[in-house]
């Protein structure tokens, strides 16, 4: 990390923003990710009047070394394709045996955990709350609010790298749906992982 200079970065804890100066998001509109939700039907009757944000995140182009960090803001807003609440793509870390931090900074949602082997972990997020994601674990950010924006601040190895064909091909073994108020944890009938 020698040629590394400290620098701050600032974000806004309300929408995770940061200026522009410091970063630009990367966006994910619904038609960017239709294919992971179940209600292919209703994605495309949303896309038929528009294509809402899901959501964005920054990343700031940190060096993708071993012994740095990489850091930023995941930004999901609030809304439903049919019965799922929007929600990230979700991925492995191409070095699998590496862990996250994610810490709330506003809003109400969940972290979905599975590790290859099928053992499945998940955590309500909100303000103030830290979710350690352990290595192995696939994770998916979901915003469980129907009004209010997820945001959360991650933190993990810099050159753990991203594996989102895995999640792509299989899809998470369990989808987060509304129930009433809340929400219910069920089955994903299309999972094709063995
Ligand atoms: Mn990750």
């Amino acid at each position: 990390m020698k040629d590394m200079v400290s620098r701050v970065f600032s974000f806004d804890m309300k929408t995770g923003k940061a200026p522009a100066s410091d970063a630009v998001s990367l966006k994910r509109p619904l038609s960017a990710l239709k294919k992971i939700f179940s209600d292919q039907q209703a994605a495309d009757a949303i896309l038929a009047n528009g294509d809402p944000m899901v959501y964005e995140f920054y990343d700031l182009h940190m060096p993708e070394k071993e012994g740095d960090l990489a850091f930023g803001s995941s930004i999901v807003y609030p809304g439903t394709v049919g019965n799922e609440f929007h929600m990230t793509k979700g991925h492995f870390h191409t070095i699998i045996d590496t862990a996250e931090v994610y810490y709330c900074l506003n809003g109400y949602g969940m972290m979905m955990m599975e590790s290859p082997e099928g053992a499945i972990e998940y955590q309500e997020m909100r303000p103030g709350q830290a979710v350690y994601v352990p290595g192995r674990y696939a994770h998916r950010s979901i915003n469980l609010s129907h009004t209010e924006t997820l945001v959360t601040f991650f933190v993990f190895r810099a050159d753990a790298g991203h594996d989102y064909g895995t999640i792509e091909e299989r899809g998470f073994r369990k989808l987060v749906v509304v129930e009433g108020d809340g929400y219910a944890v069920v089955d994903n009938p299309s999972w094709a992982g063995a």
